[in-house]
């Protein structure tokens, strides 16, 4: 992509009210753009990063053999009293042609559970799993930091039926090894502890995935031998390591960016979901549900992975692999920039060029470094003297210089 013909570039300053490191350097970025509290814009570059983190988590839900669907936003409020959730506090409501009553879903128990109702009969249908990666809105009170708390905001939400606990229990632990393999990818995999929390009134516990970060809103007591932690909630009547015990935790800052919950039969049983058994007697369905805040991910990458001058992406979810410039208006340098590019395009290496003609090598040296791609590689009337090009990882502190004979191959090596 040429960055001249990205319509959101960077801005130099940040929107005073931005309250977080994530908010000004998406911002100042033109990864996203604010429309209101807790809404954002999500632009050219920062959808690339959005479907990036949504692919990884997408694959890693396929492999565990979920269907992928797609459920409405909007959805009659019947639904929600049927499972008693009509008048929770953050539940936006519409009212319809004719005075009918509508939800915007916050999320999608009260729609999966009568959706596969209509084509689940058996033992012979169960497990099955479903999910879905869609947006979701919430009135929340304080809508704050970025990405990380929005009143609309992009979630995976998977659900899961069984007949047995057993069977639920195995396939409870299959989604929390899924779930960190998500974070690995996503370069979390040291920053991610399990979390015992509160499960409401249906079971004792329920788990969070945690990343642990300053800026975090969540206190999480951790367990330093087994990088397991309990949550705020629960503290009180659980003061130790669930795994092994350990009476030392420590309180940390997190942000919770998965949790997941054993429902057992609070939604089958309101929808009346039962299964046929081998002799045709009708059982209760047991249930789970298990969220990721993609959205909320985005985030949280930025405010782990930054320095002064700018977003450090992780490779997997960077919108580009590599950051092409070419200094000034020499037209030697724009040939060989311009064969490069092309060279690229054809190769399928994700590159953005700044091909711009109104920005100085300052600027863009600045703007690459706030970007945050992986790699820069600079074509200036300087190196092409010398015969090379500058490379520049943007995790490290120094510049290599490369012969231009083994650019191509530097990049194949690096970038793939
Ligand atoms: P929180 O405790 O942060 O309010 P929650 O427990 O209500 O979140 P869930 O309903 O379990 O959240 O949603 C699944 C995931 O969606 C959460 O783990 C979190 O990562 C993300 N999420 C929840 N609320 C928001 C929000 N307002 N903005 C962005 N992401 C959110
Ligand atoms: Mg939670």
């Amino acid at each position: 992509m040429r960055y001249s013909r990205i319509f959101a570039k960077t801005t130099k300053s940040a929107p005073a009210d931005a309250d977080s490191k994530n908010a000004e350097l998406l911002t100042k970025g033109g990864f996203i753009n604010k429309q209101m509290a807790g809404v954002y814009n999500y632009l050219p570059l920062g959808l690339r990063v959005l479907t990036k983190i949504q692919n990884i988590i997408r694959e890693e839900m396929n492999a565990l053999g979920a269907n992928e669907v797609l459920m409405p936003t909007l959805t009659q409020e019947e639904n929600y009293a049927i499972s008693g959730q009509d008048a929770i506090d953050i539940l936006f409501h519409l009212t319809g042609h004719g005075g009918s009553k509508l939800v915007i879903n916050q999320s999608h128990e009260n729609v999966i559970t009568p959706l596969v109702k209509t084509y689940a009969f058996s033992y012979r249908d169960l497990p099955l799993a479903v999910y879905q990666i869609q947006n979701k809105f919430r009135n929340e009170p304080r809508a704050k930091s970025g990405l990380l708390r929005g009143r609309e905001f992009n979630m995976k939400d998977l659900y899961s039926f069984h007949a047995t606990e057993t069977d639920f229990k195995k396939y409870y632990e299959t989604v929390q090894t899924a779930y960190f393999k998500v974070y690995e990818r996503l370069g979390l995999g040291d920053r991610v502890v399990l979390t015992y929390a509160s499960g409401g009134v249906f079971s004792r516990y329920s788990h969070e995935f945690q990343a642990l970060c300053e800026i975090g809103e969540d206190t999480v007591y951790l367990c330093s031998k087994c990088r397991v932690a309990v949550n705020k909630e629960i503290i009180d009547e659980h003061n130790f390591c669930p795994t092994c015990q350990n009476p030392n935790l420590t309180p940390v800052k997190a942000i919770e960016v998965g949790n997941i919950f054993d429902l057992k039969t609070r939604f089958t049983d309101a929808f009346k979901f039962k299964y046929a058994d081998e002799s045709g007697a009708l059982q209760p369905i047991l249930m789970g549900c298990y969220g990721i805040g993609v959205s909320r991910l985005m985030g949280t990458l930025v405010e782990i992975f930054n320095d002064d001058k700018g977003i450090i992406w992780p490779r997997s979810v960077a919108p580009y692999a590599l950051h092409l410039v070419a200094v000034g208006s020499d037209e030697a340098v724009l040939r060989e920039a311009e064969q490069l590019y092309q060279q690229l395009l054809g190769s399928k290496i994700e590159v953005l060029y700044d091909d711009r003609s109104n920005a100085s090598a300052g600027e863009k040296f600045a703007d690459a470094d706030l970007l945050g791609l992986p790699l820069r590689v600079v074509i200036s009337k300087r190196t092409l003297e010398k015969g090379v090009a500058e490379f520049k990882e943007r995790s490290a502190s120094e510049a290599e210089l490369i012969p231009l004979q083994n650019v191509r191959h530097e990049i194949d090596q690096r970038c793939r």
